[in-house]
């Protein structure tokens, strides 16, 4: 139920970013999910789904936030007659039914006198000879159907204690199969269509107690169950609540029995009635959806990834839903019950969370700004369910005595007001974030193990690589070594060799120059002797010459 404004996204999932709360259509049926049958339609023409429609194809627009606001879907109510019982067929026997039902035209004529009545509308009347299956079909099935499709659902029973409350939502039908209740039947329709190696359905089961504590029918000690609500999404949970997967009907149908032995135990215990408190079973079907791509589509064709590498990234997209079937207390006024001290309290304070209801459809089914949801733990639990983001079905039970017109006719007045009710009914589709995250980790996990025994291998190559390379190195250096010693041998022996041979030269050397310059100084004298020599000759054969010379020109003179 939403505080606030009617239809104002309900306060829910409306400012979630990683919900995907998906609108359906608007006229066309819903579709089944892939791979399993669709559930046979409602029986009940008139109480079909008129707001429900196809889910937007995969990828095509509807990608996160593509709707925040749902579809609006109004709280369908049915209204249904309990058959006389002895004691009125003995008591009642001279008068009529305070009601007539006209269900062909979906009508309760309810009688004022002999000769007036008022006439009330409903989306499906069911007479007292309404089976079982039937009523289940027109009440509960299309909810059931949306919870399996991923929409929030509710079915409630609302009416005076005796009336057929419990009779039409939790009769166990273990001695009569035909009556079977709806819970049973919504069960057994839940565990049929999930894939139960992809999807879970668990449930909590719960009882409203007299000063608005909420009990744990799976586990009764736990007596004070605190209703948390999500600051973001607006959804609210019990997170003190025991949770129990439930695999097969058997295993529910004990949780049921357990419940219910609970539910007489602690209201016997108490000194109370257990028409006195409200039962609440809540069923969460959580189913993967096979086959959705967008994000996957959308980010690699944004990165380029390939798409094994992206296959590994993608989220799986998963709907969360839940449905909440709730057997109200009974609807008497307190003064009428004849209650005393404790019960007195307890009524009061039962009659607290159901009057509060009872502001709360009225705030709705008039539009007004301000819904009371507060104002009881009921209201706050029942948040979804009226003015919410669930599909909401309401059954009103009445009895035909005209002994109880009173309530009746309060009965059909809450009836006719909720079904002014408008939800808008939203698809519970998230990405799942925790599952990529298993995933993720489990992957991690193998890639820390190889890059573990990987880089063992590396360091054990390194160290092996690392060994070689210095034992070659150690042998390089050996033989470098010893052949550098010979070589530094050799150049020393040759160095000493030419040393030698120098040394020798030099001593050659040393002893040659004296002897050339003794020779070439001999050579000398020699040479300027006989120039001397030479020049004294010619001198005297220069002389001897010009003796000559002048004997001659003597001589010549003589002769002339
Ligand atoms: P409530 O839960 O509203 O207090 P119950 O479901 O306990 O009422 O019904 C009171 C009695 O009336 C029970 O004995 C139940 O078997 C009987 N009863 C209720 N509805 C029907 C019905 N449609 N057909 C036959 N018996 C009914
Ligand atoms: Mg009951």
């Amino acid at each position: 139920m939403a505080s606030g404004a009617r239809n104002g996204g309900g306060g829910l999932g409306s400012r979630t970013t990683a919900k995907m709360d998906r609108q359906q259509g608007s006229t066309a049926t819903p579709k089944a999910p892939a791979g399993k049958p669709r559930l046979s339609a409602a029986g009940g023409g008139a109480y079909r789904r008129t707001s429900s429609g196809p889910l937007p194809a995969a990828g095509a627009g509807g990608g996160r936030n593509s709707s925040e606001s749902g579809v609006s879907s109004r709280v369908r109510v049915a209204v249904r007659l309990r058959p006389r019982n002895a004691e009125e067929q003995a008591a009642d026997a001279d008068f009529a039914d305070c009601v007539e039902l006209q269900p062909e035209l979906k009508r309760l004529k309810l009688r004022k006198n002999n000769w007036e009545s008022d006439t009330f509308e409903f989306d499906e009347v069911l007479t007292e000879f309404s089976s079982q299956k039937r009523v289940y079909e027109v009440v509960a099935k299309p909810v059931v159907e949306s919870v399996l499709e991923g929409y929030n659902g509710t079915v409630m029973a609302y009416g005076q204690t005796g009336t057929g409350k419990t009779f039409t939502l939790g009769r166990l039908g273990d001695e009569d199969t035909a009556a079977r209740g709806i819970m049973v039947r919504a069960m057994e329709d839940i565990l049929a269509d999930i894939t139960p190696e992809t999807d879970t359905v668990s449930l909590s089961y719960l009882q409203q107690l007299y000063m608005e504590m909420i009990q744990d029918l799976l586990d009764p000690v736990n007596d004070n169950i605190a209703i948390v609500e999500d600051p973001r999404t607006g959804d609210v949970s019990l997170p003190g609540a025991t949770v129990v997967e439930v695999r097969d009907q058997k295993s529910f149908m004990d949780l049921l029995r357990i419940g219910e032995a609970h539910r007489v135990a602690a209201n016997t215990k108490l000194n109370t009635e257990s028409s006195r408190s409200h039962a609440i079973l809540m069923v969460n079907v959580r189913r993967a959806v096979k086959g959705r791509s967008e994000m996957n589509v959308s980010m690699s064709a944004e990165n380029g990834h390939s798409s094994s590498m992206m296959d590994s990234l993608r989220p799986p997209i998963v709907r969360k839903s839940k449905l909440v079937v709730v057997d109200l207390a009974g609807s008497e006024r307190i003064d009428k019950s004849g209650s005393e001290g404790h019960t007195l309290e307890e009524a009061k304070s039962i009659n607290l969370s159901l009057s509060s209801l009872g502001k709360c459809i009225n705030a709705l089914a008039e539009s007004s700004a301000h819904v009371p949801v507060r104002d009881s733990k009921l209201t706050r639990l029942l948040k979804d369910s009226f003015g919410g983001t669930a599909r909401t079905s309401l059954v009103v039970t009445i009895g035909p005595s005209p002994r109880h017109r009173g309530e009746t006719t309060s009965t059909i007045m809450f009836g006719q007001r909720a079904m002014k009710v408008q939800n808008m009914v939203k698809l519970k589709e998230e990405f799942d974030y925790k599952s990529l995250c298993r995933r993720l980790d489990i992957e991690l996990d193998k890639l820390i193990a190889e890059n573990e025994r990987q880089r063992k291998y590396f360091d054990d190559e390194i160290e092996r690589i690392t060994a070689e390379a210095q034992y070659r190195v150690a042998e390089a250096e050996k033989e470098c070594k010893v052949s550098l010693e010979n070589e530094k041998m050799k150049y020393h022996q040759e160095y000493l060799d030419s040393i030698k041979i120098l040394e020798e030269k030099w001593k050659v050397h040393q002893q040659s120059p004296k002897k050339q310059i003794k020779e070439e100084s001999t050579s000398n004298g020699d040479v300027q002797d006989l120039l001397q020599n030479e020049k004294m000759l010619r001198q005297s054969a220069e002389d001897e010459s010009n003796d000559l010379k002048n004997q001659l020109s003597h001589w010549k003179k003589m002769e002339v």
